[in-house]
């Protein structure tokens, strides 16, 4: 695989960060997604700077890009004011630590909000996101994720992320990553090529925000709002539009959020991507 191109997957950081961006190197990829710290909980992490320096340090010489990917239980509109707080101290440690490893972005899901009033779950998002750009001065951004829909109504369209990101008092400190396998449940996309999402208004306006890409089937059909990922090729999105995808976001950083394949790597997956990109899947 050619060392400039920007695909890859989802890595481990066992052995720490300078090794992850070891293993995504050895198996070609230009880029690669990591947990910065224990995805399972808001907890933060005291980590090891040198480690995290060693990474960026190597990411720069092999020209891979990394983005780092925030914890599950992180709600940015959650009704509760512990949960946002922890929220917002869990992605500041995040940004410390994708920003010492060299990493262009912490993807954080959109917002979840399940009361009666839809606006407050936007107003408290919006919120969420002020308290943390104000204290964050850094050059990585965050990357609201689009969502399948099986959390609630929000954050499944493309209008959502573009509205949301130009309500915040630093809009330049937010960016976008589009997970196929979401966009395709929620029903947005049909999997098509050419797809009417890509040339409608929001869609024209998301794009150039647009930082990163996961890249996943999808187990379930489109607009069944079930987020499960599937390998590429198999589940009811099919290839030729992965492919399409890709090339509607050139060079921008897209990686595998799948299970490995039968040899228990990405490989095969990683080679797929590249074929559908080039148009010879
Ligand atoms: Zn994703």
């Amino acid at each position: 695989m050619a060392k400039n191109n920007r695909r890859g997957c989802h890595i481990s950081t066992r052995g720490g960060y300078r090794a992850a961006a070891e293993r995504a190197y050895a198996l070609g990829c230009g880029s690669f997604q990591y947990f910065p710290k224990n995805p399972r909980g808001l907890g933060l992490k005291h980590f090891d700077r040198i480690d995290a320096a060693r990474c960026l340090e190597f990411c720069r010489e092999h020209n891979i890009a990394s983005i780092a990917h925030s914890a599950y239980p992180s709600n940015l509109a959650s009704p509760d004011e512990g949960v946002r707080m922890r929220t917002a101290s869990s992605l500041l440690n995040d940004l410390d630590i994708a920003e010492s490893c060299g990493s262009l972005g912490v993807v954080v899901h959109f917002g979840a909000y399940k009361e009666r009033d839809p606006l407050t779950g936007y107003k408290l998002m919006i919120a969420t996101l002020d308290y943390i750009t104000e204290r964050w001065q850094g050059s990585c951004r965050l990357l609201i994720e689009n969502m399948a829909g099986n959390h609630g109504f929000m954050g499944m369209t493309l209008e959502e992320l573009v509205q949301i990101r130009s309500l915040c008092r630093e809009p330049d400190k937010i960016g976008f990553c589009i997970d196929s396998c979401h966009l395709f449940a929620s029903g947005v996309w049909d999997g098509g090529l050419e797809p009417s999402w890509a040339q409608s208004p929001a869609g024209l306006a998301a794009r150039e925000h647009v930082k990163a890409l996961h890249i996943n089937g999808s187990v379930y059909a489109s607009g069944s709002r079930r987020d499960r990922h599937a390998l590429l090729g198999e589940g009811e999105l099919e290839l030729s539009g992965i492919g399409w995808l890709l090339r509607h976001f050139p060079d921008i950083p897209a990686v595998l959020e799948t299970a490995p394949g039968a040899d228990g790597t990405h490989l095969g997956q990683l080679l797929q991507m590249k074929a559908e990109e080039e148009g010879r899947g």
